[in-house]
C-alpha cells in the first residue's frame, strides 16, 4: 500500500506488514470518521466524547497495554504507527485530548494494584472513561519536586487542597492521575492519587483559550478540601515522583513523534503549494530559493525522524534512553519549529489564513517545547550525562 509517508528512513528496519495493516486502519479511521468534521471541532474548541468509544473499539486507545485491562499486548512502533495516522487529522489537539488515557494510565499500571487497574484502567481502554494527568501546577511546572497541592490523611480518606493548570482533558476527565504533596518538602515527599472527578471538593475551570490544540479541552482543576479515599493512592506514599519521572519517557517520545509529523505534514503541504501556487511567470518550485529551503525541510525531517525511531526501537528492547529520548524530543522540535515556519512563509499570505492547514500546524507546534518538559529542562537532562 502507499503511505502517503515518502521517506528514505529506514522504515522497513521498524514497521512490519503487521504494523502497516494497524496504520491503514488508523488512516481509514480518520479519513472516515475525523477529517470530515475537525475543522468544526477546532472552531468549536472541543472533539464530541464519542470519539474515545469509536477509537477503542477499532482497538486504537488499547494498544500496548495489558490484555487484562482490555489492551491489545504491541510493540512501541504500533503505537507509533496510530500516532502518525492520527496527526494526519492535521489536529495535535485532537491527538493531545484522544491521547491523555497515554500520560494518566502508565503510572496506574507501574504503581497500582489489580483492584486499582481493574478500577481505573479498564474503563479508560474501553472509551467509557476519560483519563487525565495532573502534575503542572499555577505556581509551576518544570519544578515538579516543588509541587505545592497537598493530601493529608484523615481517617481512610485523604483531604486535598490546592490546583492543577494546563491539564488536557481537564474538563471531560472522569479522573485524574495527580501528583500531590503527602510528605515533607522536595521530590521524596511527593505521592500520586487517582482522584474522581465526582469528588466532593473537586471542580474545574471553564477551558482555558489556547494559541493552539483548539480541539483539545485544557482546563485549571481546584480542590477544596477535596476528599479522595486511601485506596486510591498509588503505590506507596511518597514514593510517586518516580512514577512520574517514569512516566515522562514515553510522553517525551510520542511528542517527538507527533513534532517530526507536524513537520512531515508542513513538509508535504509546501511541496503541494509550491509546485502550483505561481509568481513571476513561474511556480514557485521554479524559484531556487523555494527548492533549497524545501530540501532543507525535508534533510531535517529524515533526520529527526529517524533519529526518534532509533531511540523508540532502543526503548521497545528495554534499553534506558533518558538522554536520548530528551535529544529526540529537542531535536524534533527544533525541526518543527523550523519546518512549520518556513512552511508558512512559502504559503505566504493563505499560511496566515485560518482554513489552511499549515497556520494550524505553525500553531499548534509551539506547545510541542514546552509540553511534558520544556527544550529547557530537556538540556538539562542531557547535559548530566555529557
Ligand atoms: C496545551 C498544554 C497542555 C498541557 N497538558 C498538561 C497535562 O495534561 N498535565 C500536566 O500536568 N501538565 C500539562 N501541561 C503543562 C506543561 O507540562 C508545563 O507547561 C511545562 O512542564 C512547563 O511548566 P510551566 O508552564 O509551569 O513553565 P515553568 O516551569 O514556569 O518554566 C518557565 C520557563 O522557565 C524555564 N525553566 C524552568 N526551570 C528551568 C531550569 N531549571 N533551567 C532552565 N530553564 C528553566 C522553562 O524552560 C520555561 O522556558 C500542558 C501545557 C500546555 C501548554
Amino acid at each position: 500500500m502507499s503511505f502517503e509517508f515518502q521517506t528514505t528512513c529506514e522504515y522497513q528496519k521498524y514497521f512490519t506488514p503487521s504494523h502497516d495493516m494497524v496504520r491503514k486502519s488508523a488512516r481509514e479511521f480518520v479519513k472516515k470518521e475525523v477529517l470530515p468534521y475537525i475543522d468544526e471541532w477546532e472552531e468549536a474548541g472541543e472533539f464530541p466524547v464519542e470519539m474515545y468509544k469509536k477509537a477503542a473499539d477499532l482497538g486504537f486507545l488499547g494498544l500496548g497495554y495489558p490484555e487484562e485491562y482490555g489492551g491489545i499486548p504491541a510493540d512501541i512502533f504500533y503505537r507509533i504507527a496510530v500516532s502518525e495516522e492520527l496527526m494526519r487529522t492535521g489536529s495535535g489537539g485532537f491527538c493531545a485530548g484522544l491521547g491523555s488515557l497515554n500520560i494518566a494510565i502508565p503510572p496506574i499500571l507501574s504503581m497500582g494494584t489489580d483492584e486499582q487497574k481493574k478500577r481505573f484502567v479498564a474503563p479508560v481502554l474501553a472509551g467509557e472513561k476519560i483519563a487525565a494527568l495532573g502534575i503542572t501546577e499555577p505556581g509551576g511546572g518544570s519544578d515538579v519536586a516543588n509541587i505545592r497541592t497537598t493530601a493529608v490523611r484523615d481517617g481512610d480518606h485523604y483531604v486535598v487542597n490546592g490546583s492543577k493548570t494546563f491539564i488536557t482533558s481537564g474538563c471531560r476527565a472522569d479522573q485524574l492521575t495527580c501528583a500531590v504533596r503527602t510528605g515533607g518538602e522536595g521530590a521524596h515527599g511527593v505521592s500520586l492519587l487517582v482522584i474522581e472527578a465526582d469528588s466532593p471538593g473537586y471542580s474545574v475551570s471553564d477551558r482555558l483559550k489556547k494559541t493552539g490544540w483548539w480541539a483539545s479541552d485544557t482546563a485549571e482543576i481546584y480542590f477544596d478540601n477535596c476528599r479522595v479515599p486511601v485506596e486510591n493512592l498509588l503505590g506507596r506514599e511518597n514514593e510517586g515522583f518516580y512514577g512520574i519521572m517514569a512516566n515522562f519517557q514515553y510522553e517525551r517520545l510520542m511528542l517527538a513523534v507527533m513534532a517530526n509529523m507536524t513537520a512531515r505534514l508542513a513538509l508535504e503541504e509546501s511541496l503541494r503549494y509550491a509546485r502550483e501556487r505561481k509568481a513571476f511567470g513561474k511556480t514557485l518550485m521554479g524559484f531556487q530559493v523555494t527548492r533549497h529551503k524545501l530540501a532543507e525541510m525535508a534533510t531535517l525531517v529524515e533526520a529527526g525522524t529517524e533519529f526518534t525511531y532509533r531511540v523508540a526501537a532502543k526503548i521497545g528492547a528495554g534499553e534506558d534512553q533518558i538522554k536520548e529520548v530528551s535529544m529526540a524530543k529537542n531535536f524534533a522540535c527544533m525541526v518543527s519549529d523550523k519546518v512549520t515556519y518556513d512552511a508558512v512563509q512559502i504559503f505566504g499570505g493563505y499560511g496566515f489564513m485560518r482554513g489552511y492547514l499549515v497556520e494550524r500546524l505553525f500553531r499548534d507546534n509551539r506547545v510541542l517545547s514546552i509540553g511534558g518538559g520544556t527544550t529547557e529542562i530537556m538540556n538539562e537532562i542531557i547535559s548530566k550525562f555529557l
